[in-house]
């Protein structure tokens, strides 16, 4: 058993100031039991806690540090900003700068307004599609994520699932009625909302490649049939790329399904670890966001010089070599927990895509949140809290996705399997 003292004494000082001790849910573990890992520092692929464990690290702060923790290039980047000043208030050109790197990357943004949180730009989407089309109601499907404005506490995936919670109390009646909810993966319910609602909806949202109900692919038919009912009947197609962005593919879920979105959000990966995020697409419709336009939206800190040096140098040493190098990475660690699972007899579906990975223990591939639910989550817990011991440090969820970073190598992915052959063989011979 390795000591986690002082994690137990900080844990235990956090809950006298934060409610569940933390800032935000899913890190309290509740999902896996225990107590949650305090972190004292990070650098690679390496998380090294309060009592001086390291682990290594497959969550890699929900996504963002795809390079790794503390990675020079950013660090040293960040560190001149810092004496620049580190906000203005006004524009800088390191907005632009970011924001043309970006377009070059991914050409549907024709027009970009940088926010805060992944929360802000999926919510500033929502408003804009709403304000667009002069139209009240959002689909949103069942088990995505989009963050915690009210619109989307209705069947989210994410810490809501994990604390089993249908939606927020505190959202109101009134937008929650405003949320249709949706199967993933299902065109026949796509078909019959759009057929009843159509003229009444505003846009439609999706993770593309879900990551908050576990790791799980829209089908491409599915996705081309969203794209066609939005068009036939004006609503707008907003695809949340918060987590997926620069992470399921050199170009996002856009690319990787060659979509057509007329709004997209990116989050995590654009702020290299800094509180960063972004929402943009058809000039048309951005060209409508204040001041250009009248829907409104705006942020004392957006467009943070910080954010702004640290986003830059994040995706600017982002080259598609190490974009494959990680695929590589991830193929090889998913092929190697499938392997173990089979050799010790244990249903295990691992699905990933790009540098992303998850695992269910379940006899059957997993479409939708149903199927998610259905896994085994007492095995979940228990294979974590092992793994957890033997210094990895996966997703404390089921329904959250793991990440691959440019840090890891085939040390840390032969290690990760060695220690999942371990566990499996000390938890069912
Ligand atoms: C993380 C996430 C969000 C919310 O982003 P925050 O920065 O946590 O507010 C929204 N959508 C998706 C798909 C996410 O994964």
């Amino acid at each position: 058993m390795i000591r986690r003292e002082q994690s137990e004494l900080a844990f235990t000082q956090a809950q006298q100031v934060f409610p569940g001790g933390v800032n935000s849910p899913v890190r309290a573990f509740k999902a896996v039991g225990g107590t949650p890992v305090f972190i004292d520092s990070a650098k690679g692929a390496y998380l090294y806690d309060v009592d001086g464990n390291a682990y290594i690290d497959y969550v890699l702060s929900w996504g963002p540090m795809i390079l790794g923790h503390a990675n020079d290039q950013v660090v040293s980047a960040v560190q001149k900003s810092l004496y620049k000043g580190t906000s203005y208030g006004a524009p800088s050109p390191l907005e632009t700068k970011l924001g043309k790197l970006l377009q070059e990357r991914i050409p549907q943004l024709e027009k970009i307004r940088m926010v805060n949180s992944g929360t802000e730009a999926t919510m500033s989407a929502i408003r804009l599609a709403r304000g667009v089309t002069g139209r009240d109601k959002i689909i949103k499907f069942i088990g995505c994520y989009h963050g915690h404005s009210d619109s989307f506490l209705v069947q989210a995936g994410s810490g809501v699932a994990t604390f089993g919670l249908p939606n927020s109390p505190g959202v109101t009646q009134g937008t929650a009625q405003d949320t249709l909810t949706l199967p993933y993966n299902d065109i026949d319910s796509l078909r019959a909302c759009f057929d009843k609602e159509g003229s009444n909806i505003a846009g439609v949202i999706i993770e593309a490649v879900a990551g908050n109900m576990g790791l799980i692919k829209a089908e491409q038919g599915f996705i081309d049939e969203i794209r066609h009912l939005t068009k036939m009947y004006g609503s707008l197609f907003i695809v949340d790329e918060v987590m997926t962005g620069f992470r399921v593919n050199y170009t996002g879920a856009v690319g990787l399904y060659n979509l057509d979105a007329d709004l997209i959000c990116f989050g995590k990966v654009v702020g290299g670890g800094f509180p960063m995020a972004l929402f943009g697409g058809k000039k048309k419709y951005m060209d409508i966001v204040t001041p250009s336009g009248t829907v409104y939206q705006a942020g004392t800190l957006s467009g943070n010089p910080i954010a702004m040096v640290a986003g830059y140098e994040t995706v600017k040493n982002l080259t598609p070599s190490v974009f494959d190098k990680m695929t590589r990475l991830t193929d090889r660690l998913c092929e190697g927990l499938k392997k173990v699972a089979l050799e010790h007899n244990v249903p295990l579906q691992v699905v990933h895509v790009g540098t992303m990975f998850s695992f269910f223990f379940n006899n059957k591939s997993v479409r939708n949140f149903e199927d998610s639910k259905a896994s085994d989550q007492e095995r979940f817990a228990q294979v974590y809290r092992t793994l957890l011991e033997k210094g990895i440090y996966l997703a404390p969820s089921q329904y959250e996705s793991n990440f691959m970073s440019a840090a890891h190598t085939e040390t840390e992915i032969d290690k990760t399997i060695t220690a999942f052959d371990q566990v499996l063989g000390e938890i069912y011979g």
